[in-house]
């Protein structure tokens, strides 16, 4: 550390008006003790890192005591950055009200809504929001400090932020305003940042903050569960039932199952509106005082007498006291009050819950009822929740994997890594020696949380696909990839396999005056807008009609979620399915005409009777209602991103969509195989047949990036029909075989026009004489070409 304060001495305090009750709540953090300490290395050191269990008050303080200190005045930002939406709002309206400020001076700033203006002072905003920023302005000129959260996520946006951070904190050293950058983490693991000299030659301090944590027993389960949703349902009935007074927090993977536990447990223990409203609930407090007047010693559960009774024996023992309303769903009735002494106060938690919702963790549950909050990982690290005493964690985690054969990436449930386990369990003492249960057997704990759960979570950089990452860095002229500081870098083989495929797409084109290096195309450019992988965006920007991109919205969305189709009733799935795609133009459209008259279809259904009509027709159908719903999210924030760009195209969201005419169909046809151009199949000829020992009516193919023979998978409508050439979305295997699916037919001839890269052209005919196309004002002439490293050779087409 250099010893000298040079611009921070200029700085002028600036007073703060807090309340009492703040004053009070704050000097519980540990972080408050150790202020000097922090901004006297802000001072002196462009680069800090924080560390500090989450709760410590990282995020809510650290951004007080730079406005305090004056990093504010003149005009200056003070920026925090955060993984997720959700976080940005929720700290931004906490730390206005701690500083006694309104939300015009501390705002935040998301990809679609915020409330940050001109007066401005701290902004909290998504890295995404940042990295944009920084693509208009490289010095970050109006800010005078930038603090970056939850780097010990790895996020792949926070990591490269790191790295563009590092270099602009250098530019702006020589200035009179130089750019303080603050790294926060809630894990000791920063050797990445802090011992990486590409991207600081001097290591930056690490300032690590005490931890006030109380002891935690964690409890493991006899078994592992056949269905964790089940089990985590059975362990809160037994903590509420039984166990002194203290909020729950249950870790789930997902939204939907976050939804679908607080639906079941709000029907369990049943809490009324009306209750609160004339804000006593004489039932609430005579059992709170009786739950409090109990007080258990440690408990394990699974000692515990009360075992689980099976539902049914419930219902059963259940005397008819018809008290609420009667409903004979499957779930333990809301009937069972003996057991369940008090209502029980269940919050979801999950990213894309609206902040007013979410901030409701933050209020105490209404007098006598427990909280219980069902969290997705939120929870974790970036959220922290009061007064909780007991975790129920589900011991999974959704990831996202990326399998670079089909350069498709996929979400899949795993085990935790052993870091995010005691995370997990750290949140149940906060404020007094908490509990937490795990859905896997002490039993084999050891084993299987020693070898089978990973330590930390790899960073983000290397489980997902980094070709949009690499199109967004050169859309922000980080020219050379392969030498940008990352903290962890792939490796380089994964960068120019990226960039050749953006070359192939169109989004790059090489420079021929610099080895290594491929410019952005006006293209890439326009493809870089979107939150969607590569082969998609071209797809969206290449619709010029208007009539076609809502059209190819519908197809993106839907191809963009993961496990669209279908739902349980099978049998009216494949009816559908096939009467939907029949025949003519939309049989050849295949599986995404299948796609898009669902998407169609469920939007009609839903704008004519609402939920309840969308679940009409998903019954009907055979579609899966949730996979729908969530699409249909997807079509709608992809629409209010196009009309931010485009703003003269006015989409709608709420737009009844009629069939395509055979022409749009063509068009569609045209634009999927421009957006999948290396994503080709072309059916064996008889010949190729016989040689491979493959009977004649199957559907063989060869696929434009395999050597090995691929078959059309049952789910597709192709399968009949076997077109000869095909795009396909997916190849995937099962056992020994490789299957592809979400099918669409194409014409050998249109790929010298839509798959140019990936074509040679062998020879421009004479014969017939190029023609002159009044309507495009274009020359045309015929060729003889090939396509793909394969060399197949195609139909002489016109180009
Ligand atoms: P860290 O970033 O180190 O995890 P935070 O600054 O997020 O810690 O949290 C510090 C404290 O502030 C926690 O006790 C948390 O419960 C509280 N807190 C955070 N956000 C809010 C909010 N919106 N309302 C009330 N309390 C909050
Ligand atoms: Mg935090």
């Amino acid at each position: 550390m250099s010893g000298e304060i040079k611009s921070a001495a200029k700085k002028q305090p600036v007073p703060i008006n807090r309340t009492s009750e703040i004053i009070k709540s704050r000097s519980k953090l540990p972080i408050i003790g150790e202020e000097q300490v922090i901004m006297e290395a802000i001072s002196e050191n462009d680069v800090i890192i924080v560390v500090g269990e989450t709760g410590s008050g990282k995020t809510t303080q650290v951004p007080q005591f730079l406005y305090e200190a004056g990093y504010s005045n003149g005009n200056k930002l003070i920026g925090v950055t955060e993984p997720r939406r959700i976080a940005a709002i929720s700290v931004s309206q906490r730390v206005a009200e701690e500083l006694n400020e309104t939300s015009d001076i501390v705002s935040y700033l998301i990809r679609f809504e915020g409330n940050a203006g001109p007066n401005t002072k701290i902004k909290f905003m998504t890295d995404g929001v940042l990295l944009k920023e920084i693509q208009n302005d490289f010095l970050l000129k109006n800010y005078s400090a930038i603090i970056l959260d939850e780097a010990h996520e790895r996020r792949v946006f926070s990591d490269i932020l790191i790295g563009i951070l590092s270099r602009i904190v250098r530019l702006r050293q020589k200035r009179a305003n130089p750019l303080k950058l603050i790294i926060m983490s809630a894990t000791l693991k920063v050797d990445d940042f802090s011992k990486n000299q590409k991207l600081f030659p001097q290591p930056p301090p690490i300032i690590e903050l005490s931890s006030r944590q109380f002891p935690v027993t964690i409890h493991f389960n006899k078994k592992t569960p056949h269905d964790y949703l089940d089990e985590a349902y059975k362990k809160i009935y037994k903590i509420h039932s039984n166990l002194p007074a203290g909020a729950i927090l249950v870790f789930l993977t997902g939204k939907l199952e976050v939804k679908q536990l607080v639906s079941k447990l709000r029907k369990a223990f049943p809490y009324r509106e009306t209750d609160s409203k004339i804000g006593v609930n004489t039932k609430c407090k005579a059992e709170k005082k009786k739950e409090i007047g109990k007080p258990l010693p440690e408990i394990n559960l699974d000692d515990y007498d009360i075992e689980m009774h099976s539902e049914d024996e419930l219902i059963l023992s259940e005397n008819s006291s018809a008290d609420e309303d009667d409903d004979d769903d499957d779930e333990v009735p809301s009937k069972i009050m003996k057991f369940s002494s008090s209502p029980l106060w269940v919050l979801p938690l999950y990213s894309m819950l609206p902040a007013h919702k979410q901030s409701k963790i933050f209020e105490p549950p209404p007098p006598g009822c427990r909280m219980c909050v069902v969290s997705t990982n939120v929870a974790e690290l970036s959220l922290t929740i009061p007064n909780v005493k007991y975790v129920v964690d589900c011991g999974k985690t959704k990831i996202r994997e990326y399998d670079p054969l089909t350069s498709v990436s996929r979400f899949s449930v795993v085990w935790e890594s052993k870091a995010s386990a005691n995370q997990r369990a750290g949140r149940a003492g906060r404020t007094s020696p908490g509990h937490c249960y795990r859905s896997y057997p002490s039993l084999f704990s050891s084993a299987l949380f020693n070898d089978e759960f990973p330590e930390w979570n790899l960073p983000e950089i290397q489980t997902t696909p980094i070709d949009n990452v690499i199109l967004q860095m050169k859309s922000m002229k980080i020219d050379k990839i392969t030498s940008f500081p990352f903290p962890t870098p792939p490796d380089k083989q994964t960068i120019l396999g990226a960039e050749n495929r953006l070359v192939t797409l169109g989004a790059l084109e090489v420079d021929k005056n610099v080895a290594e290096i491929n410019n952005i195309t006006p293209l890439g450019k326009s493809m870089a807008a979107f939150p969607l992988s590569p082969h998609y965006a071209k797809m969206l920007c290449l619709s010029k009609d208007r009539s076609l991109l809502q059209y190819m919205l519908f197809i993106i969305s839907a191809m963009s979620v993961q496990e669209y189709l279908p739902g349980d009733n099978v049998e009216a799935w494949k009816k559908t399915k096939l009467s939907w795609a029949n025949k003519g133009e939309f049989l050849l459209l295949g599986d995404l005409m299948v796609i898009l008259r669902s998407m169609g279809g469920a939007s009609h259904a839903m704008k004519k009777s609402g939920l309840g009509g969308l679940q009409d027709y998903c019954t009907k159908t055979g579609l899966h209602k949730k996979s729908i719903l969530e699409a249909w999210k997807l079509n709608n924030q992809l629409i209010n991103q196009l009309n931010i760009n485009v703003p003269s195209l006015k989409l709608n969201t709420d737009l009844d969509m009629t069939p395509p005419t055979p022409i749009q169909v063509k068009q569609i046809r045209q634009i999927v195989l421009a957006g999948m151009l290396d994503r080709v199949a072309r059916r064996l000829t008889t010949n190729e047949l016989n040689r491979n020992g493959i009977r004649p009516n199957k559907a063989a193919y060869y696929a434009s990036n395999l050597t090995e023979i691929v078959y059309i998978h049952n789910s597709s409508v192709l399968k009949k029909s076997k077109p000869e050439w095909l795009i396909y979305q997916e190849i995937f295997q099962v056992q020994d075989k490789m299957y592809i699916k979400g099918l669409t037919a194409i014409e050998p001839e249109w790929l010298p026009v839509y798959a140019n890269r990936l074509c040679k052209t062998l020879k421009v005919l004479d014969d017939p004489t190029p023609r002159y196309d009044e309507e495009t004002e274009k020359m045309f002439c015929t060729v003889n070409a090939t396509y793909g490293q394969a060399g197949w050779s195609l139909p002489q087409a016109e180009i």
